[in-house]
């Protein structure tokens, strides 16, 4: 049988909680709203914050959470409402100044290999002479840090100009941080919306960037607030669509290409990846199999008037090397060679776009 619940074995419970370093608990602390819900088992209640960017945000609500299943019922389904006293601070300035192109890489749905592509184009950049940095922002299944084998880093801070940055973990020459950094990675996480965009933006903000030539964004797969919320915090250079010519990635693809390009986002379209465009046998790699269809990509391309920057073949070794954790691209076989390819066409549709710009007028300031 389970136990019948009230608001005050809630706040009971939130009172053994303790906020860190203040030796309050969450209720002494002003932190419990007075709305605590309970429907049959299922009990919600607001947390307040001072600050968006609360380092102990995520740990306090998990303890909220499991104190209200401990204190209060084992079967409690808890809904913890994160609030803040001040919102988060619209950036007054570009939060990335040392930056000159920041890139999305993102994809109409799942498993077309935009990670993949992600993170084998960081590398090229890198092998090419540019400095990059690279946003794994697929709150999905960020699986960035797997790829280049530092799933187990620990995320560092330090002071820049008196002000505490994260520093990206750095590996064959790309700065990274991933959302992934942030949980545990053997307990599956449902982002909500804003914390999900909160943590984003922190990464983007906090995170110690320096001089980039390229920062890439592992977007992720779809459409979502978080696309807007990427969009609004930074001003993207243009996004690269990562499809499978299979039609219904194309229709996917094309779904997200509307996105971009609609006047509310309004974000360049750089060009589309054609990943998995055919099977290449390792043992053959003179063979091509067009299993998914062939063609598909260019069509869209063209319908579109967008480039197809490359189309990367489907080879056992990529996918191994992204499971060992040494991205193909940091070889010379013909995939990871499909990469610097694509890092060349890449750096040509960012200097065509930034030349289609307005120039920029430096005025100098005459000195009296
Ligand atoms: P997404 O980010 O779109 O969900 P991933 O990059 O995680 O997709 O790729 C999905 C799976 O396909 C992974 O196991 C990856 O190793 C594999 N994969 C992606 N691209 C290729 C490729 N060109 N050749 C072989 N395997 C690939």
């Amino acid at each position: 049988m389970s136990e019948t619940l009230y608001p005050k074995l809630i706040s009971d419970a939130l009172a053994t909680v303790r906020y860190p370093g203040t030796g309050k608990n969450l209720v002494e602390a002003g932190m419990v709203e007075d709305d605590i819900r309970i429907d049959g088992n299922k009990v919600s209640f607001s947390l307040i914050f001072d600050k968006p960017t609360d380092p102990f945000m995520k740990s306090i609500v998990k303890a909220a959470e499991t104190a209200v299943r401990t204190f209060a019922s084992k079967d409690a389904e808890v809904t913890v409402n994160v609030k803040t006293r001040k919102s988060a601070p619209e950036p007054k300035e570009n939060p990335l100044p040392g930056v000159k192109n920041i890139i999305g890489i993102s994809s109409g749905k799942g498993g077309v290999g935009k990670s993949t592509v992600a993170a084998n184009l960081a590398v090229a950049l890198a092998r090419e002479g540019y400095r990059v940095g690279l946003l794994d922002a697929d709150i999905f299944g960020p699986s960035i840090p797997k790829m280049f084998g530092v799933e187990d880093e620990q995320l560092y801070m330090h002071e820049v100009n008196g002000v505490s940055k994260i520093i990206p973990v750095e590996r064959y020459g790309v700065k990274l941080l991933s959302i992934g950094f942030l949980v545990d990675r053997n307990s599956p996480v449902v982002w909500r919306g804003s914390m999900a965009s909160n943590a984003l933006k922190q990464l983007i903000e906090q995170g110690d960037w320096g001089e980039l030539d390229y920062f890439l964004i592992d977007m992720p797969p779809g459409t979502s607030d978080i696309h807007l919320t990427l969009v609004q915090t930074i001003g993207i250079t243009g996004v690269v669509i990562v499809s499978t010519p299979q039609q219904v990635a194309l229709a996917d693809a094309r779904k997200g290409l509307a996105m971009f390009t609609d006047p509310k986002i309004n974000v360049p379209v750089l060009g589309i990846v054609e990943n998995m465009a055919w099977f290449t046998p390792e043992e053959h790699p003179d063979e091509k199999y067009y299993i998914f269809g062939n063609g598909g990509a260019a069509e869209l391309a063209r319908e579109l008037n967008v480039r197809l920057l490359a189309c990367i073949p489907l080879v056992a070794s990529v996918g191994r090397h992204s499971d060992d954790g040494t991205p193909v691209a940091c070889g010379d076989t013909m995939s990871g060679q499909a990469f610097i390819h694509l890092a060349h066409e890449l750096t040509d549709a960012v200097d065509q776009r930034n030349r289609e710009l307005p120039p920029t007028i430096n005025v100098k300031v005459k000195k009296s």
